[in-house]
């Protein structure tokens, strides 16, 4: 089960301050015996980043279930770098947009009427989150209130986040909730878990 992953997306970290973070959840992990220094090129499918980090001897204590020999855990890729992520298949667009001001969700992607992102409806947040990634701001404008949030502040739904860090575990079970809590509480930010296959 090599191309399905299961993802951690911290939500609050700068660009500026991912790399040392990152730096330190990898020794965190390392100590802990859930991945390896070690790196390798194998069963890696994330986008940005060619390696990935061996799992350790007790990777198995950070999912919840590991009875299932089906599943061999791959590489856990450090992913740093202002950038968003989805979870399922794939799909490079968010379903909706909640507004922070006003609460008014904006519909992108209309299901079942339709399995595509309303063009229209989806560009202005498309325009935002490039200049986000590349300045560190962006902004969109909410078509209830006329507010415009930076998109960070916005909501996408479940499988559509924002983020300068990430973590893909790739070919893991789903991770553990005590393993959960205790990222999180490393990270010291919210996060999006995120599940889906390559
Ligand atoms: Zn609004």
């Amino acid at each position: 089960m090599g191309d399905f992953f299961e993802r951690i997306v911290d939500l609050e970290v700068t660009g500026e301050e991912a790399g040392p973070l990152a730096g330190r959840m990898v020794d965190w992990m390392a100590d802990a015996g859930l991945i390896t220094r070690e790196t390798t090129r194998d069963a890696m499918y994330s986008l940005s980043v060619d390696v990935g980090y061996v799992p350790g001897p007790g990777w198995a204590r950070a999912v919840a279930d590991s009875s299932d020999a089906s599943w061999i855990p791959g590489p856990v890729a450090v992913v740093v770098g202002r950038d968003h992520h989805v979870g399922g298949q794939g799909e490079s667009e968010a379903d909706s947009a909640t507004c922070p001001r006003c609460a008014t969700t904006t519909v992108i992607i209309d299901y079942p009427e339709s399995w595509e992102a309303d063009p229209e409806a989806w560009q202005p947040f498309l325009d935002g989150i490039e200049d986000w990634k590349e300045t560190g701001t962006g902004v969109a404008p909410c078509p209830a209130c006329g507010a415009s949030s930076p998109v960070t502040d916005w909501e996408f739904g479940p499988g559509f986040a924002l983020g300068a860090l990430a973590f893909d575990f790739w070919g893991w079970p789903p991770l553990g909730t005590r393993f959960l809590a205790d990222f999180r509480r490393r990270l010291g930010h919210r996060t999006q878990e995120q599940s889906g296959k390559f």
